[in-house]
């Protein structure tokens, strides 16, 4: 059985602000007050893991030691099928250090081009996120969410962010970045995480159904 989360605070191990305002929304209605590491000072570790879950139990079991407090980490990216999986993780690094999606978008169509044409037309992908709890004992949950669909070129859409404008999710004829933001969080790789890290960590505490921005 997972180990719930019974303390009121969790440090968010992310120096991006967008993820900690979309995290500490996710959280509030359980009334969990989310700090974030770059508030706190604590470095952030190299991302060396093979994998998505490993990358987020990395950051999170390094926050959480830091500071003797729990902390939640997440990794995450886009997997083409025709490419094995990649840029899987190292879907933010193929953006370069100036984060040009438009060059990471680029890289993967001349990458695709270069294969026999995808079978149905369109070549299949899957975002996935891992979200992983650690404890300062070292102690983690994590969990792997992911939302499946296929690649489009030219990209389409300004409503989103990194590979969102090529994505379209299946049961839809939109990228990512064509429709609301409500609704990509509802269906995202994101929110299939959350709502398993709800049901094994979180199933004991009181929520209020709030609406939070
Ligand atoms: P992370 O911050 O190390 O998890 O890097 C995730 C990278 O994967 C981002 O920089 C994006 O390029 C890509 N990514 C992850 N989730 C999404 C999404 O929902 N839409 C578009 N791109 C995403």
């Amino acid at each position: 059985m997972a180990r719930p989360l019974t303390e009121p605070v969790l440090i968010v191990a992310s120096h991006n602000q967008g993820k900690v305002k979309e995290m500490r929304a996710l959280f509030a209605p359980y009334h969990i007050d989310l700090k974030s590491a770059a508030a706190l000072g604590l470095a952030e570790p190299e991302e060396t893991g093979a994998s998505f879950i490993e990358n987020a139990e990395l950051k999170a079991r390094a926050a959480s030691v830091a500071s003797g407090l729990p902390a939640l980490a997440d990794d995450s990216g886009l997997c083409v099928d025709a490419l094995n999986g990649a840029p899987g993780i190292y879907s933010a690094r193929w953006a370069g250090v100036e984060k040009d999606f438009t060059k990471a978008q680029q890289k993967l169509e001349k990458k695709l081009a270069a294969l026999p044409p995808a079978p149905h037309g369109a070549h299949t992908a899957h975002f996935i996120c891992a979200l992983t709890l650690a404890w300062p004992d070292s102690h983690c949950e994590s969990f792997e969410g992911r939302v499946t669909g296929h690649l489009t070129w030219p990209p389409r859409g300004n409503k989103g962010f990194g590979y969102d404008p090529i994505f379209v999710p299946q049961g839809s004829d939109l990228t990512f970045a064509e429709i609301e933001p409500a609704q990509k969080h509802a269906q995202s790789h994101r929110a299939d995480a959350f709502r398993q890290l709800v049901a094994a960590c979180l199933a004991n505490r009181q929520r209020d159904n709030l609406s939070y921005d």
